[in-house]
């Protein structure tokens, strides 16, 4: 959808065989020739192509809003698809799968060891007070289908996600695994990253003082470092876990974002605490999505005739109900 609204030729369908012009990014000329897009940190070879050429042939309708200094821009990835339904979800489908490499959930095939670990999680949000949607732990929620695959989890509500990461931190950071301890820090390590960058942008507004910043970074850039070590510790296991999608990079852009922001931020700012820079949660799309969820509840409900009207009517009655 992005792609095409924005007539995108650098974007995630690109990825592949590095060439000169298969850059995944549009914002930057990640995954081109040299340019790998796994690198994070502020040395990364992508780093100084950031917004030096224009991901179009032809510019997008959108690119005439007089909005942005830049162009590209307009185009924002959003916390939720990034991090909800992208690089978290991969990250506890395989932190699940993990236990079950290294024999953590009793014995059993693997449909009965993912029950034994749904039960414990479901007590887990249940005890916390977590939303948890999904009914069960199955292969195809995890995208499992042979030790081959790479996991990661595929359930409907990316709520979910946030509540299974809390749970991977609680369960990582008491599992008794003297022969890959290293290991399961790192699993852990990452999973309190996640949590604490989310935790702090949610229980934060749209401006972020500059104290408030500085954490969500090392956080952010924690998360980052520390999913690369599971990848490595998978790759050594000769494992598929930890996949490093292009939504890693897009994580990347994410942090780098608060990272010009806070270097903007003077001193005097930083002294007075003024609020100045702005939570990447302003680019989210998931109360929208929410909010189209709703209207097409009560479409489902009307007959086709005069579904237009009907549904109106609907929404209007509802609205009262619940303002
Ligand atoms: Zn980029």
């Amino acid at each position: 959808m992005l792609a095409k609204m924005g007539n995108l030729q650098h974007h995630f369908g690109r990825k592949g065989k590095p060439t000169a012009d298969s850059a995944i990014c549009h914002l930057c000329r990640a995954g081109a020739t040299d340019i790998p897009y796994e690198e994070y940190d502020v040395n990364a070879a992508w780093y100084d192509s950031y917004l030096q050429t224009r991901p179009w042939c032809r510019p997008p309708p959108f690119s005439r809003l007089p909005l942005l200094p830049e162009e590209e821009l307009f185009f924002q990835f959003d916390v939720f698809h990034v991090m909800h339904k992208g690089i978290v979800a991969e990250f506890v489908g395989s932190a699940i799968v993990t236990l079950l490499d290294k024999g953590c959930v009793g014995d059993g095939d693997v449909l009965t060891r993912l029950e034994r670990i749904y039960d414990e999680l479901s007590c887990f949000c249940k005890r916390e007070g977590l939303p948890l949607h999904m009914t069960g732990l199955t292969r195809h929620l995890l995208s499992f289908s042979k030790d081959a695959d790479y996991p990661c989890g595929t359930w409907f509500k990316g709520a979910d996600t946030y509540s299974v990461a809390k749970w991977v931190e609680h369960k990582f950071r008491d599992l008794d695994a003297p022969s890959w301890d290293e290991y399961r820090q790192s699993i852990y390590e990452t999973a309190k990253h996640a949590n604490d960058f989310l935790g702090k942008l949610y229980r934060n507004g749209l401006w972020l003082q500059p104290f408030v910043v500085g954490p969500v970074i090392r956080s952010g850039m924690g998360f980052l470092q520390e999913y690369r070590v599971c990848a490595q510790f998978a790759f050594e296991d000769n494992k598929c876990r930890y996949k490093i999608p292009p939504k890693y990079h897009a994580f990347c852009h994410i942090t780098h974002t608060l990272i010009e922001q806070l270097g903007r931020v003077g001193s005097r700012e930083l002294e007075s605490n003024l609020p100045c820079v702005i939570s990447p949660l302003a680019w989210g799309c998931q109360l929208d999505e929410d909010f189209v969820g709703q209207i097409s509840a009560l479409s489902r409900t009307s007959n086709l005739n005069g579904a237009h009207e009907r549904v109106m009517n609907l929404y209007l009655l509802n609205l009262p109900k619940y303002w």
